[in-house]
Order: structure tokens, then C-alpha cells, then sequence
């Protein structure tokens, strides 16, 4: 049996970007486009494979309040293991939000956390107004929580970043 190791994973970034989306297809893999907006705190697990030896239990948390209460935000992301910061690759101003997620996280988080920066809805590339972004030494990806584009990456690569106590 391989061993188990839980982590904290938070998801950050502005407001309708597809962070719940994301949790969704990754968990359930499942895309509902009428599924109302979080209202307060999700939470979800999923366990993935590391090595022969060893997976990883995330424990995905997905807020609202994040969002607009920024002073929320440090209660969130603490003891957290991984952060995804997420835009909308059409919402330029969701980009700019995510590079301030980033180095918020940088400042104020546990030294040690591993960030994925993931630009969604690939999907909608014809409107895309967000260049496939330098990745500032950050693991990057984009995604699409609509096609399933990347998402197991995104959180398969998360897990095997985060160093094993
Ligand atoms: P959140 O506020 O960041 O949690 O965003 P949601 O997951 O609630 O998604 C906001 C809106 O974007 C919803 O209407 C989703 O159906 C839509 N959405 C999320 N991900 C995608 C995607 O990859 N492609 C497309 N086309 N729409 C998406
Ligand atoms: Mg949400």
C-alpha cells in the first residue's frame, strides 16, 4: 500500500475565473455552466499518486470570500501546503490580480509553498486577451474546467512538488 500524505490546497484568484469549476472537474469530473456561485467554503478530497511509494491526499479548499474580503485571504492560505492562483485567460484584470495573489503568497505565506499559476478557459482561446504567461519560476498551466484541458496536470504536478515531511 502506498503511503498517504495529506495536504492543504487553496484555490485564489478573482471572482468567476472558474476556481470552483476547476475543483469540480478535477474531483468529480463534472462541468455544470449553471451551478450557482460558492457561497462561503468548499471543501473536497481527492487522492493522487506521487510514486510507487507514496500518494497524496489534497484536501481542496475553495472559498468565496477570498475574493472581495481581502483580509480573509491570510486566514485561508495558512498551513496551506500548495496554492492555485487562477485567471481567465479573456479577463486581462484577472491576470493582474493573479500576479498580486502571487506575491502575496510569496510574502506573507508558509515559507515552502508550492504555487501553480493556472490561466483557464482555453476553451474560449478566440477571445483569449492574456498571452500564454511567462511562468515567473512558478509550475504553470492552462487549463479548461469546460473540456477537462490540463486540470489533472495541474493538480497531478501540485502534488508532486509538494516535499514529503
Ligand atoms: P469562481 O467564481 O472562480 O469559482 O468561478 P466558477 O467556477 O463559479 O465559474 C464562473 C463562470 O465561468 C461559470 O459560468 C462557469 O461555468 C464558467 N467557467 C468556468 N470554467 C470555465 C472554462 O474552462 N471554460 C468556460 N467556457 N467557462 C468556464
Ligand atoms: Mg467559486
Amino acid at each position: 500500500m502506498p503511503k498517504q500524505h495529506t495536504f492543504k490546497v487553496v484555490l485564489l484568484g478573482e471572482s468567476a475565473v472558474g476556481k470552483s469549476s476547476l475543483v469540480t472537474r478535477f474531483v468529480r469530473d463534472q462541468f455544470d455552466p449553471y451551478k450557482e456561485s460558492t457561497i462561503g467554503a468548499a471543501f473536497l478530497m481527492k487522492v493522487v499518486p506521487i510514486d510507487n511509494e507514496n500518494s497524496a491526499n489534497l484536501h481542496i479548499w475553495d472559498t468565496a470570500g477570498q475574493e472581495r474580503y481581502k483580509s480573509l485571504a491570510p486566514m485561508y492560505y495558512r498551513n496551506a501546503a500548495a496554492a492555485i492562483v487562477v485567471y481567465d485567460i479573456t479577463q486581462a484584470a484577472s491576470f493582474e490580480r493573479a500576479k498580486s495573489w502571487v506575491k502575496e503568497l510569496q510574502r506573507q505565506a508558509e515559507p515552502g509553498i508550492v504555487i501553480a499559476l493556472a490561466g483557464n478557459k482555453t476553451d474560449l482561446s478566440d477571445r483569449r486577451t492574456v498571452e500564454y504567461a511567462q511562468s515567473f519560476g512558478l509550475l504553470f498551466f492552462e487549463t479548461s474546467a469546460k473540456t477537462g484541458d490540463q486540470i489533472s496536470g495541474l493538480f497531478t504536478e501540485l502534488a508532486k512538488k509538494i516535499p514529503i515531511a
